[in-house]
Formats: structure tokens, C-alpha cells, sequence
């Protein structure tokens, strides 16, 4: 693939301070266009800025739209790296399959991010925590109404340096458990990550906030039973002694921390269940006290300890509303190989 760069005049000042999440956006973006007759084309770096698009374009009304969220990293030697983007490119044409957007050459795909972080690099901030999130999305950008199958699309990368998650030290969340609205069902798009998963969560998410609850833990939406997910995360608990995870049945997400999570606990001699788990027997696991821990992990937090967990009137709390064991090992060794402190065993690491 080759990509054109031009580069910016107009270099903006590099935040270093209250960085937050998705304020900030670096100096360029990566586009490229996609037609059914010629393919991708005029892979280009510009200077970030405002895009032109006409008011009939496919994404803003049926919903074309499919992303992916990654880091990079910046080592205590300076070098820049990214954590398994082979895995995003994979999951980003699992998504695009399923809306029948075009699919990107995976190496494409990663090369058009290195390219990318590599002329915004001095945004990749330096301290242990903060990162340089990467937003990969690509949308139908057909200019008619019609609905009909998508023949021109966008695919665009851009840059947004973000602090750390836990600046105060890793707080347990407070979750409520969803009985109303559901995310997502098998058959759906529950296992894309696409825009429109996000604004299905929106009312519920809502909700939760307005009664003091960080985020929601959605169960299925066909028996609502089945625990899924816990707001844009994926969820782990330890029940006796055991770890379980919700198994990959159509309706979540299949998280990149997920996959990790599972791999870095089978290699610490931890039993890892993937399998249907029914708030019933969470909700008994908790009463009888045998509910050890309970995370979600996510590309944004890595792990992120649930405290308490609201169910049908009453507010369990999980090991007296502090981080766990597990939970904090995941934290140590995930953050390690993101940040390059501790040994890449796995071959995750992909430098810049
Ligand atoms: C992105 C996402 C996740 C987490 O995936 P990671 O690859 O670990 O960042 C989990 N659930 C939903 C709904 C998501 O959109």
C-alpha cells in the first residue's frame, strides 16, 4: 500500500496535562476510499481536520459504521509500541462481514497505523499509564438514499493522546444489573464492534448513571439470563476458586483483553471457564460468599474490579469492595507487556 503524506503547517501544542479520554486529537489522520470498482484507493496522511461528506451518506442513516480501539504505547526507553493490532485488523473484517462494509488487507490495515502513530509519534505520551489511543473506523458513504448493498466507504484512523485510566489508583466500580433493554442478540451484531451496539446501550447506560451506577451488566436478550457484558467491556469472575467468563455465543463482543486475560491466567496455572453463567447463580454464588472477584476488561481500563453489584432490589458488595488478587495480577502483568516493563513471552508486542 502506499500513502501519501502531507504533512501539517500548523503544528498544535502537544497536551501534556489533564489528558482525559477522546479530547485531544493529534496533528494528522490516515483516510482511504473504497469503490466497488476500483477497491481501496488514495491511501493518504493529512493534517486532522474536518471532513466534507454529502447529507445522504449511507452511515448517517442506516447505520453503516464499524470501529476498533487500540494503543500505543511509549516504553521507558522511549521506543513506541502497539499491543496485538493483528488482532484488531482481524476483528475489524469480522465486523465489516457482518455489515457488508469492505474489508481491509490486515497488513494494510496495521501498516496504515504505524504509518500513522510514526508521524505523530511525539504525541505518544511518556508516563507509565498514558497513551496514544488509536480509533480505526470505516463507514458507507454511499451519496443516495436507497437502500441497497454499500459501494463506496471510508476508512479512517485518528490519534487521541488519553491519561491514565486510574489516576487516583484503581477504584471499584459500581454495576447494575439490566433487566430491560438488552445490547444485543445472537444473529444480530453483538460480536461487531459497531456504532449502533453503542447507541442501543445508550438509554440503558443512562439510566444506570441517574441511580449512581458506573455502567450496566447486560444479560441476554433472549432469556434474560445469561450474563454478557458490563457496559463496553467484556466480564470475568472468580467463583470458588474458579475463573469464568461469559463463552462467545454470537451476542458479546470478542474482546482483544478478553483473549489476553484468558491466555495470561491458563499461563499462571488458573482454571478458566468460558460458559453460560445465569444470574441466578451469580446472584447465589454472591449469598453464599463464594463470589471472589468480578472484572471487566477492556482495551481502555485493561481490568476494571466491580465493588458492588446491584441485582433486583438489593446492592451485593464483591470482596468488601476492593480490587482482587486476580484482578490486580491481570492489571500488573497486561500493563508490564503494554508498557515494556515486564518480558514479552507472548509475542504481542508489535514496535512502531
Ligand atoms: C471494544 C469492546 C470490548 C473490549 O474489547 P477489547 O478488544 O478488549 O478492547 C468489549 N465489549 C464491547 C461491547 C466493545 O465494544
Amino acid at each position: 500500500m502506499n500513502i501519501s503524506i502531507t504533512k501539517t503547517t500548523a503544528p498544535k501544542a502537544i497536551p501534556t496535562e489533564n489528558l482525559g479520554f477522546g479530547k485531544h486529537f493529534t496533528d494528522h489522520m490516515f483516510l482511504m476510499d473504497y469503490d466497488r470498482e476500483t477497491g481501496w484507493s488514495n491511501a493518504r496522511i493529512v493534517p486532522f481536520g474536518r471532513i466534507d461528506m454529502h447529507p445522504a451518506a449511507t452511515v448517517f442513516h442506516y447505520g453503516a459504521e464499524i470501529f476498533e480501539g487500540l494503543k500505543a504505547y511509549r516504553r521507558e526507553d522511549g521506543k513506541v509500541q502497539l499491543f496485538r493490532p493483528y488482532e484488531n485488523a482481524r476483528r475489524m473484517n469480522n465486523s465489516a462481514e457482518r455489515l457488508r462494509l469492505p474489508q481491509i488487507d490486515e497488513n494494510d490495515f496495521v501498516d496504515a497505523i504505524k504509518a500513522l502513530v510514526k508521524v505523530d509519534e511525539a504525541w505518544v505520551p511518556a508516563n507509565f499509564g498514558e497513551s496514544l489511543y488509536i480509533r480505526p473506523f470505516l463507514f458507507g458513504n454511499d451519496e443516495t438514499l436507497g437502500v441497497h448493498s454499500i459501494r463506496k466507504a471510508t476508512f479512517i484512523i485518528i490519534l487521541s493522546p488519553s491519561g491514565s485510566y486510574y489516576p487516583e489508583g484503581i477504584n471499584p466500580v459500581k454495576i447494575m444489573i439490566e433487566k430491560d433493554d438488552v445490547r444485543a442478540v445472537k444473529g444480530g451484531t453483538g460480536f461487531a464492534k459497531c456504532g449502533g451496539n453503542y447507541a442501543a446501550a445508550n438509554r440503558a447506560g443512562e439510566n444506570a448513571e441517574k441511580k449512581g451506577y458506573t455502567q450496566v451488566l447486560w444479560l441476554d436478550g433472549v432469556h434474560r439470563k445469561y450474563i454478557e457484558e458490563v457496559g463496553a467491556m467484556n466480564v470475568m469472575f472468580k467463583i470458588d476458586g474458579e475463573i469464568v467468563t461469559p463463552e462467545l455465543t454470537g451476542s458479546i463482543l470478542p474482546g482483544i483483553t478478553r483473549k489476553s486475560c484468558i491466555e495470561v491466567l491458563k499461563n499462571q496455572g488458573y482454571k478458566v471457564n468460558e460458559r453460560l453463567l445465569s444470574i441466578d447463580e451469580l446472584v447465589e454464588a454472591m449469598k453464599d460468599g463464594k463470589l471472589e472477584e468480578a472484572w471487566g476488561c477492556g482495551t481502555a481500563a485493561v481490568v476494571s474490579p466491580i465493588g458492588k453489584l446491584y441485582y433486583d432490589g438489593t446492592e451485593y458488595v464483591i470482596n468488601n469492595g476492593e480490587i482482587g488478587e486476580v484482578t490486580q495480577k491481570l492489571y500488573d502483568i497486561l500493563t508490564g507487556i503494554q508498557w515494556g516493563k515486564v518480558e514479552d513471552t507472548y509475542n504481542w508486542i508489535e514496535s512502531i
